[in-house]
């Protein structure tokens, strides 16, 4: 095609590399207000919490913020005076296209990966999506393991307007080298390249960079290697590589690391993230946190049952004690990617924060962990994430006082997405995001 949509296309291709999200058409003329009564509004940068405020939305975006500011005639008043309204959630290591099961695979995701086709996890995706923006999660950063690109297609739908869900951070395929996190057979590793498109094969330089630009050309938000999934794994020439390709795209890079010199290596090539904890140590926090790498340690709590084991629990509840005594940037991550019967895959991300109150991690930390930190792991904190003036308005409300017991997070109450009402008194209300056509324009990658 050639003309005004081809010339959209190139147009999609250059922005994206610029901007995280594209610019909803909303934003284009002033569109009616919504005004907010917060009961109790907490700022978990601050640690601070403040009562009687009044928050007005705009265009999807927060424009006025405080105790006296007037509400416009005609606004719609939206009162949560009984509430505590604090900023959405963070799950910095999630699958939302990814759901393994004890029957029939045992929670083994190879049967998932050849049973489950890229369509059918992408609409797992959609629904696991739904599932966490109702237990608050506003920002899920989606690392790998969707098929043929499933998170990119959702990210690609929740920000055009077809559907509700968290803003999507995701990665495209993980990144690694022969075999990926599998142990194929020859035959099926040589000849039929089975663990394609779980992994991206990517031994050598030219294949890292040529793996690096597909991810970023089919539109991942952040670049997903694995560090050491086989013995040999990357060499910190490798991984420094990877950073300065993907840098060309304005990606970070996360590192799955499942080994001390794993995360020893990761770290000295500067690496952005770190996923999982198994690699952890004192040392290697200390060098975290002397260089700034985000810790998103995925620490499953044992009340998730057969998805960890007594002495994994115990070393990672002492882990993450650890890295909170060391100072490392602590992100709430979980890799959740399974099905629990009985739970949402919200309530089985939020269940996590038992392993945050096993470790003793004061509460106001959790809770920055869960937001602030997030929002930076995310690359959103100055556009999506805190309760500000010209941000997007992204908000939940819960009963009770999350400085206090973080607890409370368990059941919220209310969800704003963009400015839109997802979840009111407890109840999904999602009709206005459903749209017919992409609201907010298409073909940005
Ligand atoms: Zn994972």
């Amino acid at each position: 095609m050639s003309g005004p949509a081809g010339w959209r296309r190139i147009a999609g291709c250059i922005i994206s590399l610029a901007v995280a999200a594209p610019a909803p058409a909303q934003g284009s003329q002033p569109g009616p207000v919504t005004a907010i009564r917060a009961g109790r509004l907490v700022d978990p940068d601050a640690g601070t919490i403040a009562n009687n405020q009044v928050i007005l939305v705009q265009n999807g975006r927060f424009t006025a913020i405080g105790p006296d500011v007037a509400i416009p005639a005609g606004a719609q008043v939206i009162d949560l005076s009984n509430l505590t309204v604090l900023p959405g959630l963070v799950d910095t290591h999630n699958h939302l296209a990814l759901t393994y099961k004890e029957v029939p695979e045992r929670n083994i995701y190879y049967l998932t990966y050849v049973l489950d086709p890229t369509p059918l996890r992408a609409i797992q995706a959609a629904s696991n999506g739904i599932q966490m923006l109702a237990s608050g999660f506003t920002i899920v950063r989606d690392m790998g393991n969707n098929g043929n690109y499933a998170d990119i297609a959702l990210r690609m739908a929740i920000e055009q307007g077809w559907l509700p869900g968290p803003t999507i951070i995701p990665s495209g395929l993980i990144i690694g080298g022969l075999g990926g996190q599998f142990s194929p057979t020859p035959e099926m590793a040589m000849e039929k390249k089975i663990v394609y498109p779980e992994y991206l094969d990517a031994d050598t330089p030219d294949e890292i960079v040529k793996a690096v630009r597909q991810n970023a050309l089919f539109g991942a938000r952040v670049i997903k290697i694995c560090v050491d999934c086989k013995p040999w794994g990357y060499t910190v020439d490798e991984i420094r590589l990877v950073i300065s390709e993907a840098a060309k795209a304005g990606l970070k890079v996360e590192g799955h690391c499942q080994t001390e010199d794993g995360v020893r290596r990761a770290v000295e090539a500067g690496i952005w993230s770190i996923a999982h904890d198994r690699g952890m140590t004192d040392e290697n926090h200390k060098a975290m946190a002397r260089k700034g790498v985000f810790r998103a340690g995925t620490e499953t709590p044992i009340t998730l049952t057969g998805h960890t084991t007594a002495a994994r629990y115990e070393n990672t509840v002492a882990m993450l004690r650890n890295a909170w005594e060391n100072k490392v940037a602590l992100t709430f991550s979980t890799d959740a990617d399974y099905y629990v019967p009985g739970k949402t895959r919200g309530e089985v991300a939020i269940e996590f924060i038992e392993t945050w109150k096993a470790a003793r991690i004061p509460v106001p930390d959790v809770l920055r962990a869960m937001t602030t930190m997030g929002y930076k792991a995310s690359e959103t904190e100055r556009t999506r994430g805190p309760i500000a003036v010209g941000m997007w308005a992204d908000l939940i409300a819960v009963r009770g006082n999350p400085l206090q017991d973080i607890d409370v997070l368990r059941d919220v109450q209310f969800v704003l997405k963009n400015g839109m009402v997802f979840k009111r008194d407890g109840v999904m209300t999602p009709g206005a995001f459903f749209n017919g056509g992409p609201v907010n324009g298409w073909n940005v990658r």
